[in-house]
């Protein structure tokens, strides 16, 4: 699980192989400048100690990660089919977009939401 990173090439050994990589996102495009609530050196501090979305799905790939959660999404209000294509370039994995309070069970591989269970089978590999 990733916090606040760039490109965590730690995390990519450490997570290896990993039944489930949680991991935040910036979507820098998306980051727009609105005068006297958020300037542009705003921006550029935040996307310095974030992970751009370009490079959460060739990290996904490169740890082998058996599906991917992402999380402190950058815009919040970022589209969710958007992070999931642009992520499933490089990842071919299953893709959560998360959201407050969203219960995954890693053990069985469940996920509910709004009233739904679905299993991710790249949660439960070795099942
Ligand atoms: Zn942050």
């Amino acid at each position: 699980m990733s916090g606040d990173t760039r490109r965590p090439e730690a995390l990519i050994d450490a997570a290896h192989g990993c039944d489930f990589l949680v991991h935040e996102v910036f979507v820098h495009r998306a980051m727009s400048v609105v005068p006297g609530v958020r300037e542009a050196a705003t921006i550029e501090a935040a996307a310095s100690c974030h992970t751009a979305i370009e490079e959460v799905g060739p990290i996904a790939a490169a740890a082998r990660a058996g599906a991917l959660l992402l999380t402190h999404i950058v815009p919040p209000a970022a589209d969710p089919a958007m992070l999931v294509a642009e992520v499933g370039r490089a990842f071919a994995g299953p893709v959560i977009v998360g959201e407050d309070l969203l219960p995954v069970d890693i053990a069985t591989g469940l996920v509910a939401w709004h009233g739904l269970t679905a299993r991710q089978p790249g949660l439960h590999r070795h099942g």
